[in-house]
């Protein structure tokens, strides 16, 4: 794709690419420097209803296929993104702004999920119930849901769209996919993988827009069946509220507020280095990135100084320029809110330990200096609300009890760390953790052959992992009287 300034059709419905029916367009940044990069179609609404026709008409073919032909259409994509992985990476750090490593790292991420899913399909048995009574037999059939809608978020343009995507067309569903309007680009150019690989018409369909009129007709109409969604707990609750009176299935990935537990028995180098790659990765912006980080007191004053240390030598820039290990933060709202919970934090007592400004470098995009903060409180935003950015609060603690209490959030449930080199310790607390998942000596637990999901009011659902096609599934019960 050519990232020239030009205005790129976006939509895509029943194979062939389009304008917004209201010929609207919207314009695509960098947020390194502030470049417009691209103009795109800018749908609604009746866009969204075209798609979901055109989804629909393709669903009874495409369910239709054995699970081996779907597969190989997503093998065949799988291939093409990592033939392409170079150029895709170019797309999305360019439009998102995270450092080149981490958007190849990305890419290949995104592909390992057609791959497993291409093989996953193959795999969706069914079952033969031993029936009470002999004149039976009663079954379980796996059949696809139906129609998707799939509303998928910026800070992972490419792989959230897979993770859904991937099992999706494997599981027998046809999909219209809303991508986020920041980052455009990496959902035409996987749509144009899956166009090049010739999946049949209508199995993909792509609408780019405004989110609420095409929210809207996602949860009104009847025949969207299951709506999967990556974003924020706030539109997570409202598309939950929307489609209720279609009654339809939600997968539902929404906000988290990570703790990391460090442990005094832990091993203090990869506590301090794999702290800050959970909580530096994507500048911050990953729904599982650390949000608050408990050391035992013990290790507290050692463990700062060697990750302050660590974090002063981090380039931060413009994500394209390969020696940067952080770019910037997303947009101007994102930058605000990092600033506010930062003075929010000082305000309440807590003491920089490094960071706390708004980096001026040589670009005009929307930096903020990696930032830890001591003498953290409870009372603090920070320590409460998600953060989407490089702000790292270190509160100490003295025993396990305590530290499980302070972990253990009273609204999210996604993800949990914690460093210790105790195996019973490990278990002990892992069990007491209330969240869908665990990195133990971890951070990096998101791959497509594990369940990944939130409990609580992180979500509904798991992506990945053999419980990730289910969620397309509805088992049919069959029960059959014989002679
Ligand atoms: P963030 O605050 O991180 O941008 P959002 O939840 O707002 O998270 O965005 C995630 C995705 O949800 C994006 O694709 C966005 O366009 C979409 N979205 C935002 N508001 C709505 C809405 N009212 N209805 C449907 N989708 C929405």
């Amino acid at each position: 794709m050519q990232l020239d300034g030009q205005y790129t059709k976006s939509i895509y419905i029943d194979g062939s690419w389009v304008d917004a029916d209201n010929g609207n367009q919207e314009d695509v940044f960098n947020p390194a420097n502030l470049n417009k990069i691209k103009s795109f179609s800018y749908g609604n609404g009746i866009d969204a209803r075209k798609a979901v026709k055109s989804a629909k008409k393709a669903f009874p073919d495409w369910a239709n296929l054995s699970a081996r032909e779907r597969s190989t259409y997503l093998y065949a994509a799988y291939t093409l993104m990592m033939e392409k992985q170079e150029e895709l990476a170019r797309i999305l750090t360019t439009e998102q702004g995270k450092p080149l490593a981490e958007a190849r790292g990305e890419i290949a991420s995104a592909a390992s999920y057609l791959q497993w899913y291409a093989e996953e399909g193959n795999r969706t048995y069914g079952e033969i119930i031993p029936s009470s009574n002999k004149g039976k037999r009663l079954f379980v059939v796996p059949q696809p849901i139906g129609v998707v809608a799939a509303i998928t978020p910026w800070n992972f343009p490419s792989s959230m769209i897979a993770r859904k995507l991937g099992p999706a067309l494997a599981a027998g569903c046809t999909v219209v996919l809303k991508p986020a309007e920041q980052t455009p680009l990496s959902a035409i150019a996987l749509v144009k993988i899956f166009e090049e690989v010739g999946l049949p018409k209508g199995v993909l369909n792509l609408v780019t827009g405004d989110p609420v009129s095409i929210g809207q007709e996602f949860m009104s109409n009847e025949d969207v069946r299951l709506i999967t969604f990556t974003g924020s707990t706030e539109v997570g609750k409202l598309l939950m509220r929307g489609s209720a009176d279609t009654v339809k299935k939600l997968s539902l990935e929404l906000g988290g507020h990570a703790p990391i537990l460090i442990f005094e028995d832990s091993d203090l180098e990869q506590a301090v280095k794999m702290t800050i790659m959970s909580k530096f990765r994507n500048c911050g912006q990953t729904c599982i990135c650390a949000n608050r980080i408990y050391v035992q007191r013990s290790i507290q004053e050692a463990f700062t100084s060697k990750l302050t240390e660590q974090i002063d030598a981090l380039k931060i820039g413009a994500g394209l320029d390969e020696q940067v290990n952080i770019g910037p933060l997303i947009d101007e709202n994102a930058l605000l809110k990092v600033k506010d919970q930062y003075e929010d934090a000082i305000s309440k007592g807590a003491v920089t330990a490094t960071g706390g400004r708004v980096h001026k470098g040589q670009l005009d995009g929307y930096f903020f200096e990696p930032t830890v903060l001591t003498n953290v409180s409870n009372q603090m935003k920070v320590m409460n609300e998600e953060t989407f950015g490089p702000l790292l609060p270190i509160q100490s603690f003295e025993t396990e009890e305590e530290v499980i209490a302070l972990a253990n959030h009273d609204r999210y449930g996604l993800a949990a760390y914690l460093f210790t080199e105790n195996l019973n310790r490990a278990l002990r607390v892992m069990e007491k953790l209330e969240y869908g998942i665990v990195g133990i000596n971890d951070v990096f637990p998101a791959v497509a052959e594990a369940p990944f999901g939130g409990i609580k009011q992180s979500g509904l659902g798991k992506e990945g992992g053999r419980e990730g096609i289910m969620e397309y599934l509805e088992m049919k019960y069959v029960s059959m009287g014989i002679k």
